[in-house]
């Protein structure tokens, strides 16, 4: 916005994931000299931290807010809008607010501007809409971390007999609106105290009994709701299915002259015959008990009435991680730091999948003709002995036409290799579609990334046939991965659950720039229970030998 100088601007991106990284509560790093021990994190900066750390903010930033009067933050959350454009709509139309940009392209003020079309006008309009949409829902890992440090307070208390998230969240639904706590309790009242006064509490929404609200800082609100103990089973059956879920296995209690209600499981006389927990309640009605992640009414009551419930993927079967980025793009670890974490994970193998330069403009990355020397680096003698083995890969742009930016006698001498669409999102369905078949027709192709294209919370999938293009990565033995990098989720549970229908594999990756983004994996995990997976379905629950040899297959 201000013109500043680039590595100025990058020294600061730097540090802040760095911090973003840090293993270390920063705050608790009260000392300048420890704080510059952290890579990227000099004298200037270091001061900024303690400052802020003491007083909330610091005197450079308050003054550069007053100097570039914009709102920032929430103009850079609408897909289309980036720093470059944010500054120019302020400079030539005087634009500071959603408001004000909502106002300027109703009166097609954009299109005048040099370089902005009515298209970008309507593209623009759709990101506000997808925007406000939104706004009130919180990623998966966000609204996980937030319950979980409550849990966490909640159970160490004294009064606490049980504490379980219920709701979407314990299904580990991708967003997230609120989170439902559930607690049985000594002494309901100083649960509830004890709640409502916990420091991240900026607003008590409600406050009662049985129930109270609270609300975060940044908006995010949740229920906790004080159990009684012999009915703790039957709440937490009812507040975790969906709707649909619940209605039908209530119709199931009642075809059986029973009750069913978050109190208990009652008989025609009004006696309790279950409530303690979950698992009697499904058992009394003569079913297995759905995992959480599955109760959506999508085939899981009529498979647990006949005892044939999916044995879902856990993590401690996944022995490896198929897709992440290093220092050779814009990663911020080597490949032989993630070796190394990924050893720590216990994991066999990982696989190095930076993306090929051409056709993207992303920070770096691997150009075609530097592939040999890319792999002996990543095959080096040093790499080799680590626990963990490091398998050479790389993440190809489909071109506009379908075809692979990466010449096929490059792609041969890769162990693994993703392809991916990471430009011109904006195609007619059958186009797109037409696009993806065509890089499936590679010989050389082993994966689909992140198939969708979305961005949680910020932008939509590009538009294609999925059937169709599933059809095809069965035929031709090509793995859809579901991207684990909490920012996309993708695939989903929903289009996973689709795609083991029409015989397809997958494979999980985290998508990481960082060793510590390597525990993303659960996220994976997690959409993968949601669509039904079992660890047959995943590739990187084989072993290493395993693994090859289904790769190798494919050459
Ligand atoms: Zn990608």
């Amino acid at each position: 916005m201000r013109d500043e100088m680039i590595f100025k601007i990058r020294a600061y991106r730097r540090a802040a994931r760095e911090i973003e990284e840090n293993p270390q509560k920063i705050a608790d790093i009260q000392d300048l000299k420890k704080l510059q021990e952290i890579p990227g994190i000099g004298e200037g900066i270091a001061n900024k931290i303690i400052e802020i750390s003491e007083t909330g903010t610091c005197e450079y930033y308050e003054q550069l807010k007053k100097t570039v009067p914009v709102d920032i933050t929430t103009l850079n959350s609408i897909e289309g809008l980036g720093p470059k454009k944010i500054k120019r709509l302020y400079d030539e139309l005087g634009i500071q607010t959603i408001q004000d940009l909502e106002k300027a392209i109703k009166r097609k003020k954009l299109q005048a501007l040099d370089g902005f079309r009515e298209k970008t006008e309507q593209n623009l309009l759709r990101g506000i809409t997808s925007y406000k949409k939104h706004r009130d829902r919180f990623r998966l890992d966000e609204a996980l971390g937030y319950a979980q440090d409550f849990v966490e307070k909640l159970r160490s208390h004294p009064t606490t007999l049980n504490v379980e998230i219920a709701g979407s969240l314990r299904r580990r639904k991708e967003t997230i609106g609120d989170a439902d706590i559930l607690i049985s309790s000594k002494d309901p009242q100083v649960s509830m105290e004890f709640f409502t006064s916990l420091e991240e509490v900026s607003r008590i929404l409600g406050k009662g009994k049985t129930k109270s609200t609270i609300e975060f800082d940044n908006s995010f609100q949740a229920d906790l709701r004080v159990i009684d103990a012999k009915s703790w089973g039957a709440a937490l059956q009812y507040f975790t299915g969906d709707k649909a879920h619940n209605i039908k296995v209530r119709k199931i209690a009642l075809d059986k002259g029973l009750k069913l209600n978050e109190y208990g499981l009652f008989n025609k006389t009004g006696k309790s015959i279950a409530g303690k927990t979950e698992k009697e309640i499904y058992q009394k009605l003569g079913m297995q008990t759905p995992p959480a992640e599955i109760r959506r009414d999508t085939g899981e009551i009529e498979a647990a009435l006949e005892n044939k419930l999916p044995n879902l993927i856990e993590q401690q079967h996944i022995r490896g991680d198929l897709q992440m980025h290093t220092t050779m793009s814009d990663g911020i670890n080597s490949a032989e730091e993630m070796a190394k974490k990924g050893a720590e994970l216990g994991y066999e193998y990982i696989a190095i999948t930076e993306h090929n330069t051409e056709g993207l403009e992303v920070a770096g990355g691997v150009s075609a003709k530097d592939i040999p020397d890319y792999i002996k680096q990543l095959k080096s003698s040093k790499a080799q002995k680590l626990s963990c083995k490091i398998l050479a890969g790389l993440e190809v742009n489909i071109g506009k036409d379908g075809t692979l930016t990466v010449p096929d006698k490059y792609l041969e001498m890769l162990d693994f290799v993703l392809v991916a669409i990471h430009s011109h999102f904006r195609m007619s369905k059958n186009e797109m579609t037409k696009r993806i078949l065509k890089a499936f027709d590679n010989p050389y192709v082993h994966a689909f990334a992140h198939p969708t294209g979305r961005l949680l919370l910020r932008r939509d999938p590009y538009e294609f046939d999925f059937e169709t293009v599933c059809k095809k990565a069965k035929e031709k033995n090509i793995l859809l991965e579901l991207n684990a990098l909490p920012e996309r989720l993708d695939l989903d549970g929903e289009s996973a659950k689709l795609a083991k229908e029409f015989g397809c594999k997958f494979c999980i990756g985290t998508d990481s720039h960082s060793t510590t983004q390597l525990e993303n994996m659960k996220y994976g995990v997690y959409m993968a229970r949601r669509g039904w997976l079992e660890k047959e379905n995943v590739i990187n629950t084989l072993s290493l030998k395993e693994l090859e040899n289904h790769l190798r297959q494919k050459k």
